[in-house]
């Protein structure tokens, strides 16, 4: 077979971590299979490089900047052209670095390999510095060195756009990378090393009876992101699912089985519901006694939408009195955002056409709740089953939305937690598939 493996940053993020990793490697070898390996920085490697720069900003403003992790756009470089792209020449070193050391650990151990970057594998995409996009990927060079014995390591994270700068994939970006190479040379399966066993059904912290999913579509994984953004990037599920590459995500620390990210199940017959995902960070805005007449929507969701606010659920009443009350939720971060939006636009502070007052009214302790299955498609009366089993805890429904695959439903903040724990073990979630018990 031939296989790509992806080592994320815990896993090559010590000497003797990398050495591991180099054994496996040259297990897999042994095993009789061709290899290409994708590596990330060192653990914490590409905070430290962005806090780096950071730092080197407000030195030049006179300002104090606190240690940070997370976004590149923690500084005010955000935007400025020149420091974008001169930000991803300074993080994309965190992988050269992985993939050189890995490429010594495997040499040292009695093995072929060699390390190669963003350029030398022709990895091209578009120009958006630090979040670009994959445009394509010559594989010559990565099957030419594995034709001649060698295990490859390339550089995850990093691209290169049409006039040759330096592009970085987004934070995460190496599972991508990853996903993107088994597509470009035709791999059998992609590995996804990381230090938790795979995806789970539900978040362990919640319900300590989540159990490991075997086996998930590309599809249930987009709907259930919030489930796997610990695990892999979701972006490269996307990929995965337009190119079908079988991916298993799984620990490093053991030969255990992990998470299979597949286009179809292939083992068993698809469940009815695969995971449950709760999402505290959606606040609700209702629009009482809108005035229900043609482009009333389309002025409010495009006011909210130019403001760059990203809104999720949408119900709207039937009319009555000529006037309808339309509720929607958008991020809990840009609720106050969206009522002064609301406000400011001057239709709805007018009472519209002038038949009364358009209240607005926000409510922030809310959560969405979503059960997600590809078997929903093929069995009716599923969120009417979730409906009961909320009835008999005594949880009140404020608004539902579905879709093929998937039911969710907004209830009151302080019920999220039941409500997860009752449709999880409601959907049988906490006990092995039969099939595959048996
Ligand atoms: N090193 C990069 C990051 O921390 C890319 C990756 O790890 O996938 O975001
Ligand atoms: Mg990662």
């Amino acid at each position: 077979m031939l296989i790509v493996q992806k080592y994320g940053g815990s896993s090559v993020g010590t000497l003797e971590r990398i050495r591991a990793c180099a054994q496996r490697c040259l297990e897999s070898q042994r095993a009789g299979h061709d290899l290409v390996v994708v590596v990330s920085a060192m653990a914490g490697e590409t905070n430290r490089l962005i806090d780096l720069a950071n730092r080197l900003r407000a030195l030049g403003r006179g300002d104090e900047v606190t240690r940070g992790k997370g976004p590149y756009v923690a500084v005010d470089g955000a935007g400025d052209p020149v420091h974008e792209r001169e930000l991803d020449q300074l993080v994309s070193t965190g992988e050269n670095v992985s993939a050189a050391l890995l490429a010594m650990a495997i040499h040292d151990l009695g093995g072929a390999a060699i390390s190669l970057v963003g350029h030398q594998i022709g990895m091209i995409t578009d120009r958006t510095y630090t979040n670009a996009r994959i445009k394509e990927l010559r594989g010559d060079r990565i099957r030419s060195e594995v034709a001649a014995g060698k295990i490859v390591v390339c550089a995850g994270f990093q691209g290169l756009d049409a006039e040759g700068n330096i592009t970085t994939l987004g934070r995460g970006g190496s599972d991508t990378s990853a996903v993107a190479l088994a597509a470009a040379i035709d791999a059998d399966v992609c590995e996804i090393y990381t230090d938790v066993d795979g995806v789970y059904t539900t978040d362990p912290r919640i319900e300590p009876r989540a159990r490991k999913i075997r086996e998930i579509t590309c599809e249930e994984m987009l709907e259930l992101a919030s489930l796997g953004a610990k695990v892999l990037q979701i972006r490269s599920v996307a990929f995965a699912m337009k190119y079908g590459v079988a991916v298993h995500v799984r620990s490093s620390l053991n030969h255990n089985e992990g998470t299979w990210i597949v286009s179809e199940y292939r083992s068993m017959e698809a469940p009815l519901v695969v995971g449950v995902a709760l999402d505290r960070n959606e606040a609700k805005v209702t629009l009482a006694r809108v005035p229900d007449v043609p482009g009333v929507a389309a002025m409010i969701f495009n006011r909210l939408a130019d403001a760059g606010i990203v809104v999720d659920m949408i119900i709207q009443n039937a009319s009555r009195d000529g006037t309808t009350d339309l509720t929607f939720t958008v991020p809990e971060n840009d609720l106050a955002r969206s009522v002064a939006e609301l406000r400011s636009l001057h239709y709805l502070g007018s009472g519209g056409s002038g038949s009364g007052e358009v209240e607005i009214l926000s409510d922030p302790e809310i959560c969405k709740i979503s059960i997600v299955g590809v078997g929903m498609r093929s069995h009716s009366g599923v969120a009417a089953r979730a409906f009961q089993i909320l009835a008999d805890e005594g949880i009140n429904i404020q608004m539902v939305s579905t879709s093929e695959i998937k039911v969710s439903v907004v209830v009151h903040e302080k019920y999220g937690e039941l409500a997860l724990r009752a449709l999880h073990a409601a959907f049988g979630l906490d006990q092995e598939p039969a099939s595959a018990a048996s």
